[in-house]
């Protein structure tokens, strides 16, 4: 596989294997070699009780093994050896998150099918033939086509084709026949298209150029650093971020950029088929599960020269990367919240420091840990301190909401209203900006006050008139909004209280009647692709006026967007959450962002009933390094991240007295603990203290900086085996404290 296999060592008697299993196994097992033998890092199929599960050769069998006892490995799978630097990739993150092998192990081989062997299978594509008059079946099978890129993109099987269009097989075969869709015999999993490195990028502004040359001269050196490259939106970061990939592609090393958002790869993916003539390689929940077997299998053989991903792709087989690029930085989706519990961006400056690779984490609000590892000299900082071309950042005012008169239930001041109307009547754009899914977030009876609850969560339900159902946030589960209270039986006495984006609405349709209104709420559409053309709708000015939830802050680009309203500013101030100023900050200055990227420039108006507080009164002022002094100053002197160290520990069970009791125990007996001078909080229930009807409990552990966390975590909980029903998960650096 093009890599120097003498380098490895080779096993003809005994190998341990690492399992992929859900199973909590947390060891490798010696099996005996296959007939043949096999190499460190090779794929293979083993025995585990009564099933066949994928493994890794990890090493030499233990020592004093006795072959003939043994299980023998079944096969070696035809897929490309795991290489060590991804070995030591998946130890470190195993080790530093405390999660077992095997299931770091099915964090690497994400992809279906790796245990079939190569061979040929029929795809369908964008043929030469012309449509002429078009059912809607067929219609929607083309648009499929034409949204993954056309001839261009990638090709699919029957079924895939089939299913995404919602159509059935016969209907792709109809199009067979008139020759609108090529069938053709390919290879299962070929190489993407070439990339060409060469082609020029757009000519580069002093900053820009500065930038590039900076992120290019790390590239040169053919060693791992990592770049904090900052700069509003607009001014032009990615432009940058594109010359190193090129720099990169010139080296004949593989480039990574994550993204966080599904929604924006699309566009992104567009952009660097521009820029370098084919489309790379994509890789998301997205993404059709034959395709991501081709990306994994061509990432591993170098056939795949870019990736454009989510998280998960950070655990892509690359053969030599050469740089990972985070962009939005600092978006909270970085960190994963089920399953393995990492942060992607701090996964991929370990991954970077493994394999000599450069690292760069774009962000116009970067997170106070990525600003702290700059200002320690640990990251390069470069700035864009301009927005490219005629644009100017928007303008910031607070709206006092205690002057302002406005009844309940109302939530547009006439200050604000008076502002939008001026800008639809210049035949520009309003948004205004409430990050509450949902029509109201509280239901509530207004005879006995009984607020409607989910029955398996400790949450209340949201109603959602857009489903016509009151929906948990948490589980998902969903019941229709009932006509009498559950709690008192009186009828007709239910009410919404408070707004979501759905209630907005209605609002926006009373006072603006003549405007056309266009809702961004992640829950309101049905696909990634219906998403992408309300986006499209608002780009080319199908809309007066936005109403959006925190998916409007992610990098969409809206020309004649000219004015954001901030419903409730306050909002993300009132949670407990050690991060909720800096959430507050960043937020607020990326929704303010998206407008004014034409040529008008831009105004951004805050309703806050606290325009004294210091995080509002520090984005209206834009004094970006002053608001990051002075939250580094109180995290420094509360000795919480990034200058000291968090695992919070959730314990959750069907019955509140078992998990309570278990928190008890592990925080009496914390002398692990202890040594590393670290302190332990709780057990206290979670503020959402149940979820799908478990009962959860939670302990906080703070420890100093520089303190061996993990290990001491290892010996606490190792002191106190799990009984019954009862789950512990660990989350390092947690992120949200739910
Ligand atoms: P950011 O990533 O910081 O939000 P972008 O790189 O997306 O900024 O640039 C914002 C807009 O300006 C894009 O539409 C981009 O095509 C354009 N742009 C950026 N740099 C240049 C340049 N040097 N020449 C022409 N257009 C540019
Ligand atoms: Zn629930």
């Amino acid at each position: 596989m093009g890599e120097n296999t003498s380098m490895r060592a080779f096993y003809d008697q005994g190998a341990r294997v690492a399992v992929q299993t859900t199973q909590p196994l947390d060891r490798v097992l010696t099996y005996r070699a296959p007939e043949g033998g096999c190499w460190q890092g090779a794929f293979v199929e083993v025995p585990l009780g009564p099933r066949k599960v994928m493994g890794v050769v990890w090493g030499p069998g233990e020592r004093g093994f006795d072959a003939s006892r043994l299980r023998a490995v079944i096969r070696v799978l035809e897929v490309p050896p795991m290489r060590a630097e991804m070995a030591e990739f998946l130890t470190r993150v195993g080790d530093y998150t405390l999660t077992p092998m095997n299931h770091m192990l099915r964090l690497a081989t994400r992809a279906p099918g790796l245990t079939n062997p190569p061979s040929m299978r029929k795809v369908y594509r964008m043929g030469h033939g012309t449509p002429g008059r078009l059912t809607d079946a067929r219609a929607r099978v083309l648009d499929v086509l034409d949204e993954h890129g056309g001839a261009g993109g990638p090709a699919f099987t029957l079924g895939e084709l089939a299913e995404l269009s919602g159509v059935s097989a016969s209907v792709v075969k109809g199009l067979v026949k008139s020759g609108v869709v090529a069938e053709e015999e390919s290879p299962r999993d070929l190489p993407f298209p070439h990339l060409d490195h060469t082609a020029p990028g757009k000519a580069l502004s002093p900053d820009q150029a500065r930038a590039a040359e900076v992120l290019r001269t790390g590239i040169e050196s053919g060693e791992y650093g990592a770049t904090l490259l900052r700069g509003v939106t607009g001014s032009g970061k990615t432009e940058a971020y594109l010359e190193a990939v090129a720099a990169c592609l010139a080296k004949g090393r593989q480039a990574l950029v994550l993204l966080p958002e599904i929604a924006l790869t699309a566009s992104f993916i567009a952009r660097l088929a521009d820029r370098f003539g084919a489309r790379p390689a994509e890789w998301h929940s997205g993404v059709t599960m034959t395709e991501r077997r081709r990306v994994w299998r061509m990432v591993a053989e170098g056939g795949a020269q870019v990736v454009v991903g989510a998280r998960s792709a950070l655990f892509l087989p690359f053969r030599d990367i050469g740089l990972i690029v985070v962009d939005e930085e600092h978006d909270s989706s970085y960190k994963q919240d089920d399953g393995v519990l990492y942060s992607a961006r701090d996964m991929a400056v370990l991954r970077g420091s493994i394999n000599a690779a450069q690292v760069v984490l774009a962000s116009a609000t970067p997170s106070l840990e990525t600003w702290a590892n700059a200002e320690a000299g640990k990251y390069q900082r470069v700035d864009l301190t301009t927005r490219f071309g005629q644009s100017t950042l928007p303008e910031m005012r607070a709206i006092d909401m205690r002057n302002e008169d406005l009844p309940g239930n109302r939530w547009i001041s006439p200050t604000l209203a008076t502002a939008v109307r001026g800008r639809i009547e210049a035949g520009e754009q309003a948004l205004f900006f409430l990050n509450r899914r949902g029509y109201a977030p509280v239901t509530i009876c207004r005879a006995c006050g009984h607020q409607i609850g989910c029955d398996h969560c400790d949450a209340r339900m949201v109603e959602h008139r857009f489903l016509k159902r009151l929906v948990c946030h948490q589980c998902g589960e969903t019941k229709p909004v009932p006509d009498t209270c559950p709690s008192c039986e009186a009828e007709d006495r239910l009410a919404p209280v408070g707004p979501g984006v759905e209630r907005l609405a209605e609002e926006v349709a009373e006072v603006f009647p003549e405007a056309r209104v266009a809702v961004l709420s992640s829950d309101l559409f049905a696909s990634a692709r219906a998403l992408k053309a309300q986006i499209e709708l608002i780009a080319s000015g199908g809309a007066d006026i936005i109403i959006g939830t925190q998916i409007v802050a992610k990098g969409h680009n809206f020309p004649r967007l000219t004015l954001v309203g901030v419903i409730d500013a306050d909002l993300g101030l009132q949670g407990s959450d050690l991060r909720a100023a800096e959430r507050t900050f960043q937020l607020i200055r990326q929704v303010a962002g998206r407008a004014g990227r034409g040529d008008i420039a831009g105004l951004a108006l805050l309703q806050t009933f606290q325009p004294e507080h210091p995080v509002i009164r520090a984005i209206l002022s834009g004094d970006e390094e002053g608001f990051w002094k002075a939250e580094a100053g109180e995290r420094r002197a509360a000795g919480v991240p990034p200058y000291g160290r968090l695992a919070g520990i959730v314990i959750s069970s069907p019955d509140l007295d078992a998990a309570m009791g278990l928190g008890t125990t592990l925080a009496r007996d914390a002398t692990a603990l202890d040594r590393i001078g670290a302190q332990v909080f709780g057990p206290a229930p979670a503020p959402i203290a149940r979820v799908r009807g478990r009962h959860r409990v939670r302990l906080l552990v703070k420890a100093p900086k520089t303190a061996p966390l993990q290990t001491a975590l290892r010996d606490w909980l190792a002191r106190t085996p799990l009984k019954g029903d009862i789950r512990l998960s660990v989350d390092i650096d947690p992120q949200s404290f739910y």
